[in-house]
């Protein structure tokens, strides 16, 4: 091991730090998960919270049950109000960063409201959830929430076109899953998982169950039910090699999905 960290010593003081040889050295120690026994969840914005009680309580309840046996990391989706600030912002011409600020503070309002549900079981929503507190709620609960918003802030990277952030809860939650090696990445949303099209617009949409990033972007559905940039997040992720779409409008999904099953829809990242 001692050469092993002075080979890489020498490397980093002498090449560039994308140096093929240096990464290949950077590589070498053994695989690490900080919270191998966490699953991360992701509340949606629009498809869930915004339903309000409807949706909202039968899943707290769901939640409740679930962490008796599971470690839950859970973020917030932003949803309608985000939208609206975008579209507000953007016929402003506001930049990308700016937005991605307007729209944390809404998945932060969605952290606030779970938060205020889940308090009396000791459940409660924490401020940037980069780590802090986050094992120690998990040992002491079982489960926390925090914002899903990627903390970009006016840092944001602009997409080629527009101004809105292309980074946004799903890739937040995508990205704090595959950070803390989780075991685990469920996204609740509204449908069944991903469809052939948009089934709130397509009638004749057919239910995918399981399909690989590669797949869904040779059939043109990248830009559908997640973020598109989740995607190339999810195949060069070195941890979170999968994640499931459950649709959180039916009573019990999301228990499977926590217990393996394979409810929903599974994309695969190779
Ligand atoms: P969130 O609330 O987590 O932000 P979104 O509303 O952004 O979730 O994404 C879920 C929505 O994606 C679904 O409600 C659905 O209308 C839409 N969608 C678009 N294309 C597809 C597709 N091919 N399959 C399933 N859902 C799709
Ligand atoms: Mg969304």
């Amino acid at each position: 091991m001692a050469n092993t960290t002075e080979e890489l010593e020498s490397l980093l003081m002498q090449r560039s730090l994308t140096d093929a040889q240096l990464l290949d050295a950077a590589e070498t120690a053994s695989d690490f998960r900080i919270l191998p026994d966490a699953t991360l969840l992701k509340i949606g914005g629009q498809s869930i919270i915004d339903r309000g009680r409807a949706a909202v309580y039968p899943l707290v309840d769901e939640i409740v049950a679930a962490r008796k046996a599971h470690k839950l990391l859970i973020g917030t989706g932003a949803g309608t109000r985000a939208r609206h600030l975008y579209s507000i912002a953007a016929g402003l011409n506001l930049p990308a960063g700016v937005l991605s600020q307007l729209g944390a503070s809404v998945a932060n309002q969605n952290a606030v409201i779970l938060g205020q549900l889940l308090a009396k079981h000791g459940i409660c929503a924490v401020d940037g959830a980069g780590l802090s507190a986050v094992p120690l709620f998990l040992a002491e609960v079982n489960a926390v929430i925090f914002s899903g918003m990627p903390p970009y802030g006016l840092w944001m990277r602009p997409a080629a076109k527009g101004v809105i952030p292309p980074y946004r809860t799903d890739a937040g939650c995508f990205l704090l899953a595959e950070q803390f090696g989780c075991k685990a990445m469920i996204f609740v949303k509204d449908e069944d998982g991903l469809f052939t099209a948009n089934p709130k617009t397509s009638k004749d949409a057919t239910f995918i169950p399981k399909i690989s990033v590669d797949e869904m972007k040779a059939r043109g559905l990248h830009d559908s039910i997640l973020e598109f940039p989740m995607l190339d997040l999810l195949q060069s992720a070195r941890h979170v090699r999968q994640v499931q779409i459950v649709n959180g409008l039916v009573p019990g999904n999301l228990t499977r999905a926590l217990a393996g099953e394979h409810v929903g829809t599974i994309i695969t990242a190779s």
